[in-house]
């Protein structure tokens, strides 16, 4: 069974409407090598999906969200619902550390906005990790299950087929200091444990943190390691296009 490999651009609060779309054009110019193949899925801010959707055309590459509502819809102000979203996004994160830190997001919440996301088509890109203080008192793999275990709890196998986690622990982004190409694989396979066989088969298992052109294909060469939740690294083209080709190593041709 073999996995694409998945490029996903988060660009979080960052970029104005023409680095938006500068980036989305050179998204949709990159083509993987003949005998290579990557998914590529950009997640701009809110009031850029539209028109990033528009520049992206019929290209290859996907838009994504940054985040949504676990509301249907109604009188929840500044909120974006999954129905919203699903005639132009693809994938969802949800459960990202910053929205965990920075407003308070619990597995709970997580599981809301994951039932959100399968209700209306959409594939859920679930970012688990651990802090420091729980790496550093050995509970790195009981956090990252609990967080797994709760937000995916209730979703059928049907619902998971697909399914994106990235394991990104929280030191490691926008620090600089990336894990090690041996943890990042040891979590993504303990991660895959973690979920149902059907599930697990398909499920795209990515690392996220501090990665760069330079790094990115050590840090995904585990045979669990699917691709790459990108960051900061995402926001130039030169960027961009660096750890594009670098997950997409020209094969030999039998
Ligand atoms: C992220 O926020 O998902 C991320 C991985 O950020 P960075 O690449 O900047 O570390």
């Amino acid at each position: 069974m073999t996995r694409t490999p998945l490029f996903v651009a988060n660009w979080k609060m960052n970029t104005d409407l023409p680095q938006a779309l500068t980036l989305a054009e050179a998204a949709a110019a990159f083509t993987p090598p003949l005998t290579a193949e990557l998914d590529i899925v950009l997640a701009p801010p809110f009031p850029w999906i539209v028109p990033v959707a528009n520049a992206l055309g019929s290209s290859h590459v996907r838009v994504g969200a940054q985040d949504v509502s676990p509301e249907d819809h109604g009188a929840f102000t500044g909120d974006v619902s999954a129905e919203m979203l699903s005639d132009w996004a693809s994938l969802v994160i949800v459960g990202h550390s910053e929205r965990r830190a920075g407003h308070g997001e619990t597995d709970e919440l997580i599981a809301r906005k994951t039932h959100q996301i399968v209700a209306h088509g959409m594939t859920p890109l679930l970012c688990v990790g651990e802090t420091l203080a729980e790496r550093e008192a050995g509970q790195a793999e009981a956090a990252i299950s609990r967080q797994i275990r709760t937000a995916l709890g209730g979703c059928t196998a049907t619902q998971l087929d697909g399914l994106v986690i990235a394991y990104e622990p929280v030191w490691a982004i926008g620090t600089g200091h990336a894990a090690t190409p041996d943890d990042a694989q040891a979590i993504a396979a303990m991660i895959r444990r973690q979920l149902d066989a059907s599930t697990a088969a398909n499920a795209r298992i990515l690392y996220g943190g501090s990665v760069t052109p330079e790094n990115v294909a050590e840090l995904t060469s585990g045979e669990d390691v699917d691709g790459t939740l990108v960051g900061s690294a995402s926001l130039t083209v030169e960027g961009f296009l660096g750890i594009a080709s670098a997950l997409t190593p020209p094969r030999e041709l039998f």
